[in-house]
Parts: structure tokens; sequence; C-alpha cells
């Protein structure tokens, strides 16, 4: 259930009704628009609720929510959700690209991709520090250590730093060195995990389980949202499908979906989706034209020595590339790449 206020509400009023919530047994979540503030009423209301608060001083109007997910629903909130990190904005009608190696292997390797994917205008550095793998004989990455070479490289570029968490026992380390919170397909129903970073008031990238359906999807992002941490950015990466020529099958239909259903930004990963590099384009830009508010893109200097899916990972020269048709596509779409990184972070100095 929502109570939107009245434009005219005041803050006392607000006050009030959150009150009157929490007696009742109930959570509350005030989201504050830019015309005026809605206040979530969370947990299993029955339909004598909305009389009861409609009569409240300052209630415009009391709403049932029709879906199973709440908070992250455009229901609750119409104006889509813009997630900062340090100058960059997702979600702000901008294009924003990630990109770096699948895992993160030497240091000179990450900062040469660092640099490389920075002139090429990407925004935040990728790279994975814990990673998730089908054989627990696979390299499963350099832990702390791979978290203090991405750090190395985000001071020699400035990019910010999105890196995967597998476990709830690890978010304290990660986010320690992490610009942003990955939660890895595999873990999108680790509701252990999901807690604990809601609870770590940073932004979180949640990547779709590869057998989720959207409203799963959405309702993982609900766990987060409900602990109060706001900065969900979703990923569309593949899903299971019966095709066996690419890794994965990408649902582009989600994107729009997505847009429909819910105020929060979303961004397309070709690489996991296709499993092939020269896959990787094509992909890319069919999240664009569907309206991704992002990429995020596996690239690595040398692919055949990547320590994991060296056969998705574009080359620095490739990245380069595909960003110039992207920049164009996006222009045409009325979504135009955001700025380069330095850039940004003089607009926001001077600001
Ligand atoms: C990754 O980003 O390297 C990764 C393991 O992705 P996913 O969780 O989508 O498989
Ligand atoms: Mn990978």
């Amino acid at each position: 259930m929502i109570i939107v206020m009245k434009t005219e509400a005041t803050e006392a009023q607000v006050l009030t009704i959150q009150k009157h919530i929490r007696e009742l047994g109930f959570k509350d979540h005030l989201i504050k628009g830019v015309e005026r503030s809605v206040i979530a009423v969370l947990g299993a209301v029955y339909p004598e609720l909305i009389d009861e608060f409609a009569a409240l001083d300052g209630v415009d109007s009391v709403v049932r929510v029709s879906k199973p997910f709440k908070l992250a629903s455009r229901e609750v909130k119409e104006d889509d959700t813009v997630v900062k990190v340090g100058p960059v904005e997702i979600g702000s009608g901008r294009l924003v690209t990630m990109a770096g190696p699948c895992s993160v292997d030497t240091e000179e390797n990450m900062i040469e991709t660092a640099r490389a994917v920075k002139a090429a205008g990407a925004h935040l550095l990728r790279g994975g520090a814990f990673k998730p793998r089908t054989s627990p004989y696979a390299f499963r990455g350099h832990g702390e250590k791979g978290l203090k070479i991405l750090a190395a490289a985000r001071a020699e570029t400035g990019l910010p730093i999105v890196t995967e968490v597998m476990d709830a026992r690890d978010v304290e380390v990660v986010a320690r060195f992490a610009d942003i919170l990955q939660i890895g397909s595999r873990n999108m129903q680790n509701f252990a995990l999901l807690d604990e970073v809601g609870k770590a008031h940073m932004p979180v990238l949640l990547k779709r389980g590869m057998w989720a359906t959207i409203e799963e999807w959405l309702l993982a992002a609900e766990y987060i949202l409900s602990h109060g941490n706001r900065d969900v950015i979703l990923c569309e990466r593949g899903i299971r499908t019966h095709e066996t020529a690419t890794r994965f099958t990408f649902d582009v239909n989600a994107i729009p979906v997505i847009k429909r259903l819910s105020h929060l930004p979303i961004i397309g990963d070709p690489s996991h989706a296709t499993g092939k590099w020269y896959l990787v384009p094509p992909i890319a830009l069919s999240a664009v034209a569907a309206g991704v508010d992002g990429l995020i893109i596996e690239v690595h200097p040398n692919p055949d020595q990547a320590l994991s899916d060296g056969a998705q990972s574009l080359t620095p020269a490739n990245f380069e590339k595909l960003m110039d048709q992207v920049r164009t596509l996006a222009e045409a779409m009325g979504r135009p790449v955001a700025p380069p990184i330095d850039e940004l972070e003089k607009a926001v100095k001077t600001s």
C-alpha cells in the first residue's frame, strides 16, 4: 500500500503518518519525489487501512500496490532512480559503460586495461577478485589481493570499481575497496547475501539469475531495497534457454519490461550473455536500442591469457571500436553516452 501525500503536506504530517504505520506493526519507507512525498507501507496490509490513512491530515490518496515487489515498483516510485557512483550517474538518461577483465590477474594487466578502457570512454572499471566458478578446480580469484590491484588501477585512472561479492561474510572487505558491489547471477537468490548488501548502504549491481523470471529478479532487488538501500542497478546478463550456440540467451525483452515495471536503472552484459567476443558488439548495440542505462563489457589486453572468460573478452582495440558504435547509436536514440570520467569529475568540482 502507498500513501500519496498532498503537495503542500508538511514534514510534521509525514512524520505523524510514519509513526502511525509503525504503531500498527508495519514498516514504512519514505520516498521523496520532486513534487510530493510517498510513503510505502510494507507488511500484510488489509483493506480497512486504506480508509483509515486516507482520512489523515496531509494525505492525498491511498493506493494498494498490485505487484508482489513494492519498493522496486513504478507504482510506488514513478520517477527513474539515478544511482550516483562518484561523479558517474547511472539511470540519468545518459549511457554509462563499465569495462575490464572477468578476473583480476596481474597489476600490470589491470592498469593497462584500466588505461585503455578509460581512453575508449569507459566510466567504471570491472574485475572479479572473488569468482563464482562452475568447477571448484577453476581459478576462483585472488581475493583481497585482487581488490588491492583494483584499488591501484582506480588510483591510476580515477575509474570507480565494480566487483563481485559472493559471500555475506565478505561484504565488509569488498565494500572497503569497491564503489559498486556486484551480486552475480548465481547468487541472485542468496537471500543472506542480499540482506547483507542491503545493509551496506552502497550501490549494488544485481545481475539476473540465469534461471530467474523478471518477477523473481525484482523480488531479489526488493530484499536490498527493504533494508533502506535504494541504490540498486539491475543487469540483464542472459538466461538459460534450449539454445546451445551461445552461452546464454540475451533477453532483450527484459529491458523494456523492467523499464515499465520498475524505476531502477538497468544495464546489459553482452559478454556473459553470448560467451563469444565477436557476438558482443551486436548484442551490446541491441541493448542500447532497447533502452539500457549502461553496459558492462569484459575486456582483456590478451584474451588468450585471461584467467577466465577469455573467449568472450574484447581486446582494447575492439572495445574502442564498439564504443564508437555505441556512441553513434546512443546519440540517435536520444540517450547519449555520458561524457568521459575526467569531464564528469571536473563538472562536479566546478558545480
Ligand atoms: C562476471 O561478471 O564475471 C560474472 C561471473 O557474471 P555472471 O554472474 O553474470 O555470470
Ligand atoms: Mn566473466
